[in-house]
């Protein structure tokens, strides 16, 4: 497929300060946009001025939900370089999400092509400050214009990118999580392992509940059991118990996380002994009570690792290493980011040159 560009006649100016980019509110000069129809399935890749679309109010994804995303980072190394971190796994975990949201699988290989072209295009908008990078958002919605309860007969891709701040402009702090045990995200055989829009409206209420008694985040439980842990907001989790790195298995209810793959490589190779398993909330109560209940994080794109220090449970509290990063989450943190960033060597092969 050929891929056309219109470049933008009117450039936005780009952020003084990056130290106040925020997440998500500021956008680059193009995106890239593609259609599906059923007679000529997916065509018209294009990279044009970044600006609305023109949607009819019928259109299947604003009645129906037929939408999936992904999160994924460009980032700058210290040599002016772009690194993208394993963008292969965004493009493979999107058709994962399409196929179970009935949506056309899309060409990968062609996708990152065209990705690669936009940050080229845009690549003054990555940020040149430490911790900052370009978020890419590239997301796929029904545009049908029918309110016929079916797939939708038409699709529009499209990727966005924003240059978004350091998650943590002050310094790593860990995170109070709340356990919760009335609202569910998602179930086996549900839509839990597809990144679609629904399965966050979904999770709304409880992050509120959480929210109004001082928590960040929730920690879902299973749907059928409320027994088992599954993920801490949008982001995997992992519990060091003992000598024993934890994470729940992926059974259909988990995103399958990329930063959750790598951080299990990397624990690995350090020789941990690093299990994907189930985990019941039970048995982290019974750990924090003996003690052995050392560290305990999240992993995503956005945080990289996310420290938990607090997690309360019904009434019962737990303080997890003083309310402070752990060994483990710390020596993740500097590993991950360092090899994203380009300062510490890319053992793995994840890092993606954009030239
Ligand atoms: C995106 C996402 C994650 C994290 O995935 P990464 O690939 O590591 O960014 C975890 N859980 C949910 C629900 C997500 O949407």
């Amino acid at each position: 497929m050929e891929l056309k560009i219109k470049l933008s006649s009117q450039l936005k100016d780009k952020p003084v300060d990056e130290n106040n980019l925020g997440f998500g509110k500021i956008f680059t000069d193009h995106m890239f946009t593609m259609d599906y129809t059923i007679e000529e399935g997916w065509h018209n890749a294009q990279i044009v001025p970044f600006g609305p679309i023109e949607l009819n109010p019928s259109a299947t994804c604003l009645h129906y939900g037929q939408e999936v995303f992904e999160g994924m980072k460009a980032y700058r190394t210290e040599s002016g370089d772009i690194k993208l971190f394993r963008p292969e796994e965004n493009f493979k975990r999107l058709n994962i999400s399409c196929d179970r949201l009935c949506i056309p699988l899309f060409d990968e290989e062609f996708l990152l092509k065209a990705l690669v072209e936009l940050v080229k295009i845009d690549a003054d908008w990555v940020p040149h400050t430490d911790g900052a990078s370009l978020y890419i958002r590239p997301f796929i919605i029904g545009t049908e214009d029918s309110l016929g309860a079916h797939a939708s007969h038409k699709y529009k891709f499209i990727i966005i990118m924003s240059p978004s701040g350091a998650y943590y402009a002050s310094g790593i702090n860990p995170v109070k999580i709340y356990v919760e045990t009335n609202y569910v995200r998602a179930v086996i055989g549900g839509t839990g392992f597809a990144k679609t829009g629904g399965n966050y409206a979904a999770s709304l209420k409880a992050q509120d509940v959480a929210a109004e008694q001082g928590y960040s985040q929730v920690l879902w439980l299973d749907g059928v059991e409320r027994k088992y842990v599954e993920e801490v907001g949008a982001m995997n989790v992992f519990f060091v118990i003992g000598d024993e790195v934890v994470t729940p298995k992926l059974q259909g209810s988990i995103l399958a996380g990329i930063t959750r793959k790598s951080a299990i490589e990397i624990l690995k190779s350090w020789g941990l002994n690093v299990n994907e398993r189930k985990l019941s909330i039970d048995e982290i109560v019974e750990a924090s009570k003996n003690g052995t209940l050392k560290e305990a994080f999240g992993t995503g794109t956005a945080a990289v690792i996310s420290p938990i220090g607090e997690l309360k449970y019904g009434d019962y509290i737990m303080n997890i290493n003083d309310g402070k990063i752990g060994e483990i989450s710390q020596k993740l943190y500097d590993t991950l980011t360092g090899i994203q960033w380009g300062k510490i060597e890319d053992k793995f092969n994840w890092v993606y040159d954009v030239k």
